[in-house]
């Protein structure tokens, strides 16, 4: 088989082109105009914050209720639905305050988490946000792991059922897939968690 050869011919440049002196002045403009300050795209952080759009997603904040309490169930959905494992749960009984779990430790490791979203996605009962803060540093690898305390903030209010979560988790252990009572009232709760 015949081997095609496709010539392929470069634009000429004109007298002016040749020259450069058009595209060097022109760069040379650009610069000056930030130099005064017309088309200002820096600030001088840290004096100064940058406003964020609403959907940004920053470092992690756990919401509180009513009560001022931590809304996790420790139902490990966001662990689960992690892609890059960075979130570790450990669960204990919370027979306390009316739901069955809580977590004894809730970690999230930075140098994993990608701010991907996916875990305050999978929450069933708006336990987990995404902030806005976005500084981020730590002396040692340890620094970058941060914990439960660190993400809670009881200002952020919330007041979606935590009754999702529960019954999530019975499902999970094969317990209630046939009491119909607990389905519809969980389809009635439905769609009343999403994050404000
Ligand atoms: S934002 Fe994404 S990567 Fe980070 S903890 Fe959540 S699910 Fe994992
Ligand atoms: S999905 Fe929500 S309720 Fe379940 S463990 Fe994660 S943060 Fe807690």
């Amino acid at each position: 088989m015949a081997i095609k050869i496709k010539e392929i011919k470069y634009p000429e440049l004109t007298f002016f082109e040749k020259m450069y002196f058009p595209q060097i002045f022109g760069g040379l403009w650009i610069t000056l105009k930030h130099l005064l300050g017309f088309n200002q795209i820096t600030i001088q952080y840290p004096e100064e914050v940058k406003e964020l759009p609403p959907n940004y997603r920053g470092l992690h904040v756990m919401p509180g209720d009513d009560e001022g309490e931590i809304r996790c169930v420790a139902c490990k959905l966001c662990e689960v639905a992690c892609p890059t494992q960075a979130i570790s749960i450990v669960a204990e009984a919370a027979d306390d305050y009316g739901i069955e779990r809580r977590p004894k430790v809730y970690n999230i490791d930075f140098m994993r988490c990608v701010f991907c979203g996916f875990c305050v996605e999978a929450c069933p009962c708006d336990a987990l946000r995404m902030g806005m803060k976005y500084e981020l540093a730590a002396y040692s690898r340890a620094g970058l792991v941060h914990t439960k305390e660190v993400f809670f903030n009881p200002n952020v209010k919330s007041d979606a059922p935590r009754d999702n979560a529960n019954f999530l988790y019975e499902m999970q252990k094969g317990e209630i897939i046939d009491k119909f009572d607990i389905v519809e009232r969980v389809k009635e709760l439905d769609g009343k968690y999403m994050p404000k």
